[in-house]
């Protein structure tokens, strides 16, 4: 047996043909998206809140767009601009972490969790304390406390529908009534924009080169996921988590055409997949809209142009972050908070010329070996002990990637 998004069942808010709408991350590639989908379909929604972490004068203008009575900057030095730029409009203006987090308490239909990182934990069991259905597209929340954040969903009995576009495919391939059927379940992934790269190339992957993703268009953590395909990796844990399945019923296909973005094997050895073009706002309509269809802006699937689809086994050997990922969901949610927190300190030195493209999926493995003999068993019943094992897996990465430099100087 495997859970639903769709699930708990016989709630109505999300039928209600207006809904009230809050985007969290609204300047990101996802919230850009997101105000798309919602500008397309105007009548449908009303705009609660949007925040962003820096851009001020982007986040001011998506607040006119789209109407929304509150816009939250999280950096207070950006207060004054977003202030200056809504001058007159009526729309109330706050900046601050907790500003964000409170604006997450404003009740709303739906909650558009698209922060990167694990910063986004907070205002996310925020909107579902506030019993918002959550459509996330911020898979590092589910990473980094998964049980907690499920735990937090049922008691608020709030539905959590995936944005992420493989998620969303299997959402869109689960037949409620055959839950039980349900075999083994598939996420697709592109390969990057190292599928066929060797070792040696890799070793020289300049930033410029990773956040050059062959398919999909997005911010530059994903993008560097991507490229390591511990984006995937991700994506695992978070299936799990959403789907309720274990991890030996969960594969990764490289197919790199991006059009198949996910299926669903059953018993009867039926196969339902979910096909589309690689734009977000396609998996973000369906959330947004959801149990309705309605038209997107998005370019039709055209398979005769396509051609060719083609399938692959990912190379565990050359992308190895897939395999420290497995490892960590079979380890449980201490494993995966510390993989998650050490993941974003990588990446970000990476960006910013300190470690190796290689050493990224190094330095999170070499972490998860420190902390299993320091921290593993871990429990994390509280958002107080998710966030202090967060904080020691992120000191862990930074003391090795700090020891390497100096050890390289
Ligand atoms: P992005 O970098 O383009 O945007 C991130 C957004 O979060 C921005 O609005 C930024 O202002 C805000 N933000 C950043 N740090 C913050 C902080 N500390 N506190 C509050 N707000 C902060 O990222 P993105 O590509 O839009 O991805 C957002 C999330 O969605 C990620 O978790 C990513 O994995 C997931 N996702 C993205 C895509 C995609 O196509 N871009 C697809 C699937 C899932
Ligand atoms: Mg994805």
């Amino acid at each position: 047996m495997v859970r639903s998004p769709a699930q708990p069942e016989g709630r109505t808010r999300t039928d209600k043909a207006r809904r009230t709408l809050s985007i969290f991350g609204a300047t990101g590639s996802i919230g850009v998206s997101t105000a798309d989908v919602v500008l397309q379909h105007r009548d449908s929604f009303d705009v609660e809140v949007v925040t962003a972490q820096r851009r001020a004068e982007e986040l001011a203008e998506t607040a006119i767009r789209l109407g929304a009575k509150h816009a939250v900057i999280g950096d207070p030095d950006r207060l004054e601009v977003l202030r200056a730029r809504l001058a007159g409009t009526g729309i109330g203006v706050a900046a601050g972490p907790a500003a964000i987090v409170e604006a997450a308490s404003r009740p709303v239909d739906l909650a558009v969790a698209a922060i990167v990182g694990a910063a986004g934990l907070e205002p996310t069991l925020a909107a579902i304390d506030a019993g918002a259905d959550i459509a996330l597209a911020n898979k590092e929340c589910m990473v980094c406390a998964g049980g907690l954040f499920n735990r937090r969903a049922a008691a608020a009995s709030v539905r959590v529908l995936p944005v992420d576009s493989e998620h969303d495919a299997i959402f869109q391939s689960l037949e409620a009534n055959n839950l039980h059927a349900v075999e083994r379940i598939t996420i697709t992934a592109s390969g990057g924009p190292f599928r066929t790269a060797t070792l040696d190339e890799m070793r020289r992957a300049t930033p410029a080169e990773a956040l050059k993703h062959p398919r999909w268009a997005m911010g530059p953590k994903i993008s560097i996921d991507s490229a390591t395909m511990m984006n995937k990796g991700l994506e695992l844990i978070e299936a799990h988590h959403l789907f309720d399945i274990e991890s030996a019923r969960l594969d990764v296909l490289v197919h790199p055409q991006s059009i198949v973005h996910g299926f669903v094997t059953y018993s009867d050895g039926s196969v339902v997949a979910q096909l589309g073009v690689a734009d977000m706002r396609i998996p973000i309509s369906h959330c947004l809209n959801w149990p309705r269809r309605v038209e997107t802006a998005t370019p039709r699937l055209d398979l005769a142009t396509v051609g060719m689809l083609s399938f692959e086994k990912p190379d565990l050997q050359r992308f190895p972050a897939l395999r420290v990922a497995r490892t960590a969901l079979e380890n449980g949610d201490w494993a995966t908070n510390i993989l998650n927190a050490a993941n974003e300190v990588a990446v970000q030195a990476f960006l910013d010329g300190a470690i190796g493209y290689l050493e990224i999926a190094a330095t999170v493995e070499a972490v998860l070996d420190v902390a299993t003999g320091t921290v593993g068993g871990t429990e994390l019943d509280t958002l107080e002990a998710v966030l202090a094992l967060d904080r020691e897996g992120r000191r862990l990465a930074a003391e090795r990637i700090d020891s390497r430099g100096r050890r390289a100087g």
